[in-house]
């Protein structure tokens, strides 16, 4: 038994630390095989918590049937740990919704989270520096028009001056001070024409910024935060005029095949060559970005959930009579098909639940064979209360 009162304090802190009374932490201690009552050790204390920790690690490892990788091990020790709630809540989603967790699932996941927290903060920093520029570009352009007038004011007294026949020797000084200053005042008014000018110049680099943030560099449609954005202006427009509104998910079928098959540079062509073809439905109310992966969300505004349909489904038609050939290797590619899944955003409570709905008639697509748009299976609206 140790008497030292340094190490009492040092036990006494990290019990408390741990939320542990004395007791709890010796019959913890105890529990483990230490017999006796006695002064337990830091490491007899850890020794149960890191056991359970490890345990819920190889539990959610072997529930997920994922392999021991150093990275399978990093995602499960954020997910129990709740370091990456985020993370944990799409993996709860998945697996609630009957979808297995596989690698491929987990690699796209984790490179869209990474890419969202990015792409979001350089959003925020661009934000913030275009308020700034803003700023600066209107107080320049004031003090530019201020210093213009005082400028032709200083000029018209000085020709007053001059005027003044009688002009003593204190009037030429004065006069001769006023051309002085309004030389000063002409230079200030060069200055702020050109930090104006660079500003707009700025701005308009910042614009180009903001353009190649939102987009995807591969396929050069806009990107998931892109596409985030866009549906809550086509959301809040569609609102506002009473006009439909649906979303729908597209997602290329067996890509997977492709790229084992040809490499992942000719996979990358293929979806250059689906996103070509569907960005061909978009004009000013039809909006197609990737939202990831090989799959892809479009918006349509003013149209009918089955005129919606139609669309999408001529697209899916078009892809999928396209004979597409590896031009590295002259071989084809086979027929390559993407399905769909479309939702009345309308028919839905909240944007989330109609993009669930969109995504769960994909998956619904998936299972009756693939190379098909389903629409989302509407649940009826709440009903009024009676008044
Ligand atoms: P399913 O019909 O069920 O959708 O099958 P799938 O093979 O298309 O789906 P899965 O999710 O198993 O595989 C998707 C593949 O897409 C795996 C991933 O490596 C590949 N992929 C994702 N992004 C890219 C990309 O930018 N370029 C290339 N070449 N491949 C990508
Ligand atoms: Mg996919
Ligand atoms: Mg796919």
């Amino acid at each position: 038994m140790t008497h030292d009162p340094s190490a009492r304090g040092s036990r006494s802190r990290l019990l408390k630390w741990l939320g542990l009374t004395d007791e709890e932490a010796t019959s913890e201690a105890s529990s483990e095989g230490a017999g006796l009552a006695r002064d337990v050790t830091a490491r007899e204390i850890w020794l149960p918590a890191k056991r359970r920790l490890l345990a819920k690690v190889a539990d959610f490892l072997i529930d997920h049937d994922l392999e021991v990788m150093p990275w399978t091990l990093e995602i499960a020790y954020d997910c129990v740990t709740g370091a990456k709630p985020k993370l944990a809540q799409l993996i709860l989603e998945r697996t609630e919704a009957g979808q297995p967790i596989t690698i491929v699932w987990l690699e796209q996941i984790v490179r869209e989270q990474e890419g969202e927290s990015s792409s979001e903060l350089l959003a925020a920093l661009m934000a913030r520096l275009e308020g700034t520029l803003e700023d600066f570009t209107s107080a320049t352009s004031h003090a530019r028009s201020a210093t213009t007038e005082y400028g032709a004011a200083l000029q018209q007294h000085v020709d007053d001056l001059e005027q003044v026949g009688r002009a003593g020797a204190v009037i030429t000084e004065l006069a001769a001070l006023a051309k002085a200053m309004m030389h000063r005042t002409r230079e200030i008014e060069q200055n702020l024409t050109e930090s104006e000018r660079r500003a707009l110049e700025l701005q308009s680099s910042l614009d180009e910024a903001r353009r190649v943030a939102d987009e995807d560099h591969l396929t050069g449609l806009p990107n998931r935060r892109a596409f985030e954005s866009l549906f809550e202006k086509e959301y809040a427009a569609a609102k506002a005029s009473g006009e439909p509104l649906c979303v729908a998910f597209c997602d290329i079928d067996h890509f997977k095949r492709i790229n084992d098959s040809h490499g992942h540079a000719a996979g990358d062509r293929v979806l250059k060559v689906v996103a070509e073809t569907l960005s061909q439905i978009s004009d000013a109310r039809c909006h197609v970005a990737r939202h990831g992966g090989e799959e892809f969300a479009v918006l349509f505004r003013a149209l009918t959930p089955e005129k919606a349909w139609d669309r999408l489904d001529h697209a899916r038609e078009t892809i999928a009579e396209r004979r597409l050939v590896n031009r590295a290797t002259d071989m084809p590619f086979g027929r390559v098909t993407f399905s769909g899944g479309i939702a009345d955003v309308f028919a839905y409570k909240t944007r989330s639940d109609a993009l669930r709905a969109a995504d769960e008639a994909l998956y619904a697509a998936k299972q009756s064979g693939r190379n098909c748009v389903m629409m989302a299976v509407q649940t009826p609206p709440p009903l009024e209360d009676a008044a």
